[in-house]
Formats: structure tokens, sequence, C-alpha cells
């Protein structure tokens, strides 16, 4: 039985984790405290490279960059790929934790910023290169290849498109399956997951409206362009709560309005950014092009003088988990955590460009979260209906507990891979 081999796999190569957990938190801490900003993870992926190399991989770094790709070739047998992100975001960290970063970097702009790991991806390195090495202790266990990637840019969205521009899959083994993980709220000690969509496209616009400049005092000589983005800004809202089915779901969110330098000046543009989550290709199109026609409205109501300016920003695709894989992964989990360990979670308004490496192999992937919230703390914070009061991923106070937050990663991987590499 398949599933049975692959549980009892887990646990030979599962075997050293407790004894290697003091050095794998010793590395989170070190990567937490030395956060890297978004294609510029020189430091942390030459750590990734070392211990990959010493655990016996072929190793191959500056793919896309600051990408590392490790192999493990162990026989014939299926090709796994396991995917870590390891960038950090322009936030300055508020955990108060004793490794909490200090640093300061400069970002695209030229601007000084603080660099911290207020996602997670300091934890995601860490569980994989826990996993690969004990995977590379235990090759008795298991057979086929083991692809370990390392993957810079996940927060701009670069860094998957990057490494797969940069001959990934000219230079490197076609996988069966492309496995990945992330540290999200919910309690320590569980994995959560679902077949089908489970985290949803982004796409990020940039909005210039026209208008036309005067005194303040003298409002008939302008085309005010505040007013104009107030409006657009108000009807942007009725697309989720007016054109979006109850069944359907999808986030319109205006993060930047920007605008004027003087209280007695009417400037003569705005600028609206927005971000746009959905779920499902249909809806996207839908609400796309809602806003679109919303602007061009409005700035018509308005009598602007020029056609508003809509660019793209960035864009992360859906991210949709292979459904007969995903049903893997789940009975494997099950088999290796208690069943109630194993919960079932709907898609999250969170995007990444995971996605991007199944599609571009045009194979099975499968994500999961793994919880990072202290049990306890969990637990009362929903019974007081208070989910939502929790630090969330990119917040400056988000902060995983080490412990077993750590092992249930690792251990994921590792019963995720043994699920198609300890298959007999
Ligand atoms: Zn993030
Ligand atoms: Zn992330």
């Amino acid at each position: 039985m398949a599933e049975r081999t692959s549980v009892n796999g887990a646990s030979i190569v599962l075997t050293n984790l407790s004894k290697q957990l003091p050095e794998l938190e010793a590395l989170y801490k070190d990567i937490h405290a030395h956060p890297e900003l978004s294609m510029h993870e020189t430091r942390t992926a030459g750590i990734a490279a070392d211990r990959l190399r010493k655990a016996g991989y072929e190793v191959t770094t500056g793919v896309g960059k600051t990408g590392v790709v490790g192999l493990l070739r162990n026989g014939d047998g299926p090709t796994v790929m396991l995917r870590a992100d390891m960038d950090a975001l322009p936030i300055a960290e508020n955990t108060g934790l004793t490794y909490a970063s200090k640093v300061t970097a400069t970002d695209a702009e030229g601007n000084a910023v603080p660099v911290g790991h207020m996602c997670g991806h300091d934890m995601h390195v860490t569980w994989l290169a826990g996993a690969a090495a004990l995977l590379s202790q235990a090759r008795g266990a298991w057979k086929g290849t083991l692809m370990v990637i390392f993957q810079p840019g996940e927060e701009t969205a670069q860094g998957a498109q990057a490494m797969i521009d940069d001959g990934l899959l000219k230079r490197f083994p076609t996988p069966d399956v492309v496995l990945g993980q992330h540290v999200m709220v919910g309690p320590s000690g569980t994995v959560a997951g679902s077949a089908g969509p489970i985290t949803s496209a982004a796409d990020s616009l940039q909005i210039r409206l026209f208008g036309r400049g005067a005194h303040g005092s003298m409002p008939q000589a302008s085309i005010d362009p505040v007013v104009m983005a107030a409006s657009v800004v108000l009807r942007l809202q009725t697309i989720v709560s007016r054109e979006v089915a109850a069944t359907d779901a999808a986030v319109v969110t205006v993060g930047v309005l920007q605008a004027g330098t003087k209280e007695n000046v009417i400037p003569d543009e705005a600028i609206i950014k927005l971000n746009v989550r959905t779920f499902d290709a249909g809806v996207r199109k839908h609400v796309l092009a809602a806003i679109e026609r919303i602007v061009n409205a409005e700035a018509e109501a308005s009598g602007a003088p020029r056609k508003p300016e809509i660019k793209p920003l960035d864009r992360y695709p859906l991210n949709v988990n292979d459904e007969t894989a995903s049903n893997r992964i789940a009975e494997a989990f099950r088999g290796h955590f208690s069943p109630d360990r194993v919960k079932h979670t709907g898609p999250a308004p969170a995007s990444e460009d995971f996605g991007c490496f199944g599609t571009a192999w045009q194979v099975p992937s499968v994500f999961w979260f793994v919880g990072g919230n202290d049990p306890k703390i969990y637990a009362q914070a929903k019974a007081a209906g208070k989910l939502n009061e929790l630090p969330v991923n990119h917040s400056p106070q988000f902060a995983p507990i080490l412990h077993p937050t750590l092992e249930t990663g690792v251990e994921a991987l590792v019963v995720g891979a043994l699920a198609w590499l300890g298959a007999s």
C-alpha cells in the first residue's frame, strides 16, 4: 500500500529531526535577523546553497538572479520539486523579539527602507533547508529525484518568472509534482489546504486622473481631480457589492490616493493605486473591465481634459491545487499527523507566484498553509470572535511561534515529498 509505505518512510526520514531542531532554530533566527529585499537575497541564497552542497545536492546558483536549485538523484522514480521563497519586505519589524530585524536597505527607487521578514519567508527557507538535509540523510527510505528550489522575489511577483526566464525548464528535469507551503495565521502544529483555487489572482493598477489646476479660490477655472478621484474611489466600492455575485468573491482595495501639495491649490492630476483579488478568471475579467469603465466614466462626468491613464503594476496568477495531487497530499498528511492537525481551508485572498512553476512545466502543483500561532492564543481569539485581531502576514507584529511551527513545516515537506518518492 503506497500510502503506508510513505508514512513509514517519513518516520525513518524524520528520525533525526528532533536532534536537528536547535540548529534549525539558530538558522531561522539568523535569517530572520538578516532579511533581504526582493531580488537581493544574496546572503540567504548563499546559506541555502551551502547547506544543499553539504547535504550532497548538485547545486546551481544565480538562477533568475539569486535563485538556487538543488538536485538529489536517488535512483529511478518520480521527480518532486519543493519550493521556498526567500525575500523579506520593506516593513519596520515591531515584534519585540530578541532576534528582531534592525536592517535597513536601499529600495529600487533609491530610498532607505527598513527590512523585515514580516511574511515568514525566513520560516520557509528554514523548513526547506531542514527537509532537504533529512531527505538526503535517509536516502535508503525513498527513490527518485528531489529538486529543491529557493526562489527570489516572491513579494514583487518577479522571482518565479525570473527563474523560468533564466532557462529553468531547459536546465533542470521536469518534476512530476511541484509542492510549496506558507506560514499563515492558524494554530501552530496544524496544516491546512484544499483542492482547487488556494490563493487568489492579484492585479495591481495605477490610475492617473487628469484635471485642470487652478487657484483654490477659483474652482470654476479648474477641473478638480481631487473630487474626481474621490468619486472614483467611492464608485469602485460598488464593483464587489453590486456587480459580483454572492457566490463569487473579489476584493478591490485602493491603497494609494495622492493629489495636491497645498490647501489653496487645485492640482491638475491625481493618482490612485489599487489592488484586486479574484478566484475565478471570469470574475477577474469582469472586475478589471468594471474598473476601467468606472474610471473613464467618472473622468468624463467631470469633464476631464484627457482620458485617464490605467497602467498595470504587477500581477500574480490564480494558484490552483491539482485535485488528484492535492488528495494525495491530504491523505499523506492524515496518515502522518493526527487528523485534528489537518484542516480543510478554502482559498486565501493572498497571492503567490508559486503557481507559475506548475503552469510553466504543465505539471500538477499543491500549495498548503502551516499555522504559526500559539494554539492557546488562537483558540482564545477564536472564542472571543477576535481572529481578525491576530497579526497577519505583512503586519509589523507578525511573528510565528518557533515550536511546533518549525517542526510541522519540515514534517509537511518530507511527508509531501514522500507521497511520491516513498511510494513503491
Ligand atoms: Zn507576503
Ligand atoms: Zn509570502
